[in-house]
């Protein structure tokens, strides 16, 4: 879940833990988008001078709903030759999990930014899919996330490819389950053009096949997305034969069972 440091989301740490306690959830976790080496790399994240007061924000709500358990995670983006970066990040606070994002597929486009689609009008869809999951698979192989953010989302303004993508999703989930990493089931793709969870039934259910362990989800923006569509989620999930999901303290992980 994300909070207003990252200029695109509203709700203060500790309003969308109470809407988690009023909808009946035992533990959530902030993950908000990470620094990167510039605060001037784009206008949609975390500055690394506001690092500490995010880390702050999330203990007060952990203070002030202490009948939840509130993880304290990253939602970081991966970019190759970043990595060093990252794993400075990684030791500036006792993070619960970090989660690897891909946005950009190159230095400077990120896929999903409604406000430049130039990238998707350069390319077949097929080419931009193909960057999103090589960037995936090494973010995977990386050894420095616990788990994967919205595993396909390519597919956010419905620009799909006509090719099948059956084997970008493959080399992906068994660089996941090589690497003893987690996917998650993230509902906001039902909020957007794509109209669906991220990822699609196909990949959970390769996903499955694979051994691949998943966490859920809602990528919360706002309080009123707090857990929103878990429902579904876990009847997706579930269908394909999934019975755990794992969760994350200090990095570590465990399986519970759903
Ligand atoms: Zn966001
Ligand atoms: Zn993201």
């Amino acid at each position: 879940m994300h909070t207003p440091l990252c200029r695109h989301a509203t709700g203060e740490p500790t309003e969308l833990a109470a809407q988690a306690v009023r909808i009946g959830l035992a533990e959530i976790g902030f993950s908000e988008h990470g620094p990167m080496p510039r605060d001037d790399w784009d206008d949609w994240r975390l500055l690394e001078t506001e690092l500490d007061t995010y880390v702050e924000k999330v203990h007060q709500a952990r203070r002030d709903h202490p009948q939840l358990t509130i993880k304290l995670a990253l939602e970081v983006d991966f970019i190759p030759g970043l990595e060093g970066w990252i794993r400075e990040l990684a030791g500036r606070h006792l993070w619960d999990y970090l989660i690897g994002a891909v946005h950009y597929v190159s230095d400077s486009w990120a896929l999903d930014n409604p406000n430049d689609l130039s990238g998707w009008k350069n390319s077949t869809a097929f080419e931009v899919w193909t960057a999103y999951f090589d960037r995936l698979t090494l973010a995977a192989e990386s050894g420095l996330f616990q788990t994967i953010a919205h595993p396909d989302l390519c597919k956010k303004f419905c620009f799909y490819p006509e090719e099948d993508c059956t084997p970008l999703f493959a080399r992906f989930l068994n660089a996941v389950q090589k690497h003893g990493v987690a996917m998650e089931i993230n509902t906001a793709g039902l909020r957007k053009d794509c109209r669906e969870i991220y990822p699609g039934r196909q990949m959970v259910q390769m996903a499955w096949e694979a051994g691949v362990p998943i966490t859920f989800g809602s990528d919360a923006h706002a309080p009123g997305e707090v857990g929103m569509n878990f429902v579904e989620a876990i009847a997706l999930a579930r269908s394909v034969g999934y019975t755990h999901w794992c969760r994350f303290t200090q990095r570590r992980r465990e399986m519970v069972k759903f």
